[in-house]
């Protein structure tokens, strides 16, 4: 344990996003968290509640989703790896874009840094405007200040409309 905590003493404290709406989310969604803190390098340290969310895109089943937050001395693109590598693992097809899937984990804040890379957009462009996404943040780390538009998540989830995201049972 002494040796983990060493490890992880540069740390950078990040968000992500997790979704999924086939086969068993829930279930999923505690397999990828199990995933990511087994890596040495990451120490998944909060989950928010899961809600469900109507689908963007396509007709499809309603969505699961939920945030967490990690501690990591990855930086963001092997984290990024990392979370894609999780996606694949757990059985994440690419198919339709915004199409149904069983994992979606999305890097939404990575310290306060705002990074701009071919591959990888941080804060997540979604994190503004998206319920499924503020709303479970909110629960974990309402004071985190977005470093794009200087706001805490609570302010920014008190100008979108939450009117059809539901806490699911957890
Ligand atoms: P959206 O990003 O609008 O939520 P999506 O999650 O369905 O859509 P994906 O097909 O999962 O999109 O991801 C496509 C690509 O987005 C990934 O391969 C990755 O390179 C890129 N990407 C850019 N920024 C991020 C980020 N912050 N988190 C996750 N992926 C990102
Ligand atoms: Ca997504
Ligand atoms: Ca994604």
């Amino acid at each position: 344990m002494i040796v983990r905590l060493n490890a992880l003493s540069k740390s950078i404290l990040c968000a992500i996003a997790l979704g999924g709406n086939l086969n068993n989310p829930a279930e999923t969604f505690d397999a990828a968290l199990t995933r990511l803190n087994d890596h040495p390098r990451i120490s998944v340290t909060a989950r928010s509640p899961w809600y469900t969310t109507p689908p963007m895109g396509p007709p499809q089943p309603d969505y699961l989703n939920g945030c967490a937050l990690l501690e990591t001395t990855l930086d963001s693109s092997e984290l990024l790896a990392m979370l894609l590598d999780t996606e694949t693992q757990l059985g994440r097809v690419r198919e339709v874009h915004w199409g149904p899937r069983t994992l979606d984990l999305d890097l939404l804040l990575y310290g306060d840094s705002i990074i701009e890379l071919p591959h990888l957009t941080v804060p997540h462009l979604g994190l503004g405007d998206r319920a499924f996404m503020l709303k479970p943040l909110a629960d974990i780390a309402a004071d985190w200040v977005d470093p794009r538009s200087g706001k805490t998540i609570k302010q920014l989830l008190q100008t979108i409309d939450c009117s059809e995201i539901h806490l699911a049972v957890n």
